[in-house]
């Protein structure tokens, strides 16, 4: 297992522990609640983001979110395929170099920008 998806395995395992289910798609494991209505779907709406990409592991909401931010998540998994470990320190300093240049951590961060771009994504980021 690369170590990028060795981080997610925590969250993973943590989320299936309180109701989420996974489901490998392309190669990806997608691990999410079934439903809106489920309590640890309705906690995770709370964060800003609709999903995180942890290497080959892509925790969102719901499963319907992942249908919709599939692309997006499978450019940052491309992206961990590309650096590696690295990924989460190229990841840190673009956010820290945006926020220093007073623009947004997130949405201007380099490797957001070039998901949203490549999975033609609209403005707002989708995750
Ligand atoms: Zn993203």
């Amino acid at each position: 297992m690369a170590p990028c998806t060795a981080v997610g395995v925590l969250p993973a395992l943590l989320l299936c522990a309180v109701g989420a289910s996974a489901r490998r798609v392309t190669g990806v494991l997608e691990v999410a609640f079934d439903s809106d209505r489920l309590a640890g779907a309705r906690l995770l709406a709370r964060l800003p983001f609709s999903a995180i990409t942890l290497g080959h592991i892509v925790l969102a909401r719901t499963h319907a979110c992942h249908r919709a931010v599939r692309s997006h998540e499978r450019v940052h998994v491309a992206q961990y395929e590309r650096w590696g470990l690295l990924f989460f320190v190229l990841y840190l300093g673009s956010s820290a170099w945006q926020l220093l240049r007073g623009r947004r951590p997130y949405v201007d961060n380099h490797l957001e920008r070039q998901a949203r771009r490549l999975a033609g994504d609209d403005d707002p980021p989708v995750g």
